[in-house]
C-alpha cells in the first residue's frame, strides 16, 4: 500500500478555459488553470499545495538565480476517445528526476510524491487536455534552490512545481540540421545526463547561430573530437544505418530520453536490430552518401519522432530519404500515438492513468 499524498487545494474562481484558443497551442506558452508548489527545509518535502497558476513571490538573492541550482522534467497526458487520461511513463522520469537532484546535490523526491502531485495536478486540470490528434497535455515539473544566499553552496531549502498545459505539435517539417564542431553540450564528467537548467542555457547561443545560418537543429557531438554523435537539440539522435537502429548509449554526456527507450523497446519488439553505442560522424556521412542511412530522426517528449530532412557537416549537405516513405520511424510514430492514446493495447504497461 502507498501512503496518499496530502496536497491542500485551493481551485480558482476564475477558469480560463473558455478564453483559451485550443486551435492556437504553441509550445510551452499556454497554462492550465492550477499549479502545484511544495517546499523543502529540515530535510523533508511538505506544504504540497495546488492552487491558481500564477506569480510567485521570491528572494531575489536565491541560489538557483545565481549559481543555476534548478532543473525540471517533461512529460505528457494523453486524453483517451472515451474519456480517460493517461501519463506516458512518469516512473521514468521520476528516476530522471532524482538523478538530475543528486548530481546538483539538490535532495531527491520520492518517487511517489513525484508521480502522485502530478497525478492530482492532472485530474483537476484535466478538461485542459486537448483531445485532437497529436496534441497533449504537457507537464513541467521542476525544482530550484530558494536560500536567500549568495555563498557558493548547495541550498538547505527548495522549492518543487509542477506546470502543465496544452500542446500541439512541436515540429511540422522535417528537420534540416547541422552537425556542430565547435560548441559542446556535454563533457564526460560534467551533467549532460540531467536534465539542469544550465544545460538549457548554455545551448541556446549555439542554437541560435545555427537558426542563423537556416538550419532548424544542431547535432551535438563529443567534446573531444566532435567526431561522434551524441544528441539532436532537445531530443536523442536515432538512425536506421543498414537496417540496425543505432543511437548513442546513454552514458553521462547524454539524456536518458524516456522516447530514446521507448523506440528502442519498441524495435526490438519487431525484431529489429539496436545497438546503443558511440555513433561516428564519419559512419552517418557515409550512410546518407550510399543510401545505407534509411533513418535519422529526433526522439523526444516535446518533439516525438521529428524527422531529418538534410544533415550538413562542414559546409555540406546531405539530403535524406523521403520521411514519408521511412517505414521505421512512421511505424514508431504511430505505434507510439496509438499506445499514448489508447487505440492500441500497452502491454508494455507505459500508461499511467490518471
Ligand atoms: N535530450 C535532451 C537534451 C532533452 O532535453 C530531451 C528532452 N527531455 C531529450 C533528449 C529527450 O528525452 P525524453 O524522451 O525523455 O523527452
Amino acid at each position: 500500500m502507498t501512503e496518499t499524498l496530502d496536497i491542500k487545494i485551493t481551485k480558482t474562481n476564475h477558469s480560463r478555459l473558455n478564453e483559451t484558443d485550443f486551435n492556437n497551442l504553441p509550445f510551452g506558452k499556454t497554462f492550465s488553470d492550477h499549479m502545484l508548489m511544495a517546499d523543502y527545509a529540515d530535510g523533508e518535502w511538505k506544504n504540497f499545495e495546488i492552487l491558481p497558476y500564477g506569480p510567485i513571490e521570491l528572494s531575489p538573492a536565491i541560489s538557483s538565480l545565481h549559481y543555476g541550482q534548478a532543473f525540471f522534467e517533461g512529460i505528457k497526458a494523453y486524453k483517451h476517445a472515451d474519456g480517460k487520461v493517461t501519463i506516458f511513463r512518469p516512473d521514468k522520469n521520476a528516476v530522471r528526476f532524482n538523478k538530475s537532484a543528486e548530481r546538483l546535490c539538490m535532495p531527491e523526491l520520492p518517487e511517489e510524491m513525484f508521480i502522485q502531485s502530478i497525478a492530482a495536478l492532472v485530474d483537476i486540470d484535466r478538461d485542459w487536455i486537448p483531445g485532437k490528434a497529436n496534441h497533449a497535455l504537457y507537464i513541467r515539473p521542476f525544482m530550484f534552490a530558494t536560500d536567500p544566499y549568495l555563498g557558493v553552496a548547495p541550498s538547505s531549502t527548495y522549492k518543487y512545481m509542477v506546470l502543465i498545459g496544452p500542446t500541439g505539435p512541436y515540429f511540422s517539417k522535417a528537420l534540416r540540421v547541422k552537425i556542430e564542431t565547435h560548441y559542446t553540450r556535454a563533457a564526460e564528467g560534467g551533467m549532460g545526463y540531467a536534465k539542469a537548467a544550465g544545460n538549457y542555457g548554455s545551448s541556446m547561443l549555439p542554437a541560435r547561430k545555427a537558426t542563423e545560418e537556416g538550419f532548424d537543429q544542431l547535432i551535438w557531438t563529443d567534446a573531444k573530437e566532435h567526431a561522434f554523435i551524441e544528441e539532436m537539440g532537445a531530443a536523442n539522435a536515432m538512425f536506421l544505418l543498414d537496417g540496425t537502429l543505432i543511437t548513442a548509449e546513454a552514458k553521462d554526456t547524454i539524456l536518458d530520453g524516456v522516447t530514446r527507450d521507448t523506440v528502442i523497446a519498441l524495435a526490438k519488439d519487431w525484431g529489429i536490430p539496436v545497438e546503443e553505442r558511440m555513433v561516428s560522424v564519419a559512419e552517418i556521412i557515409e550512410g546518407a552518401k550510399n543510401g545505407k542511412l534509411t533513418d535519422a530522426f529526433g526522439a523526444g517528449t516535446a518533439a516525438t519522432i521529428a524527422p531529418v530532412g538534410s544533415i550538413s557537416y562542414k559546409g555540406e549537405e546531405y539530403f535524406l530519404n523521403d520521411p514519408e516513405k521511412r517505414e521505421f520511424s512512421n511505424l514508431v510514430f504511430k505505434t507510439l500515438n496509438a499506445i499514448k492514446y489508447g487505440t492500441e493495447e500497452d502491454t508494455h504497461g507505459w500508461n499511467y492513468i490518471v
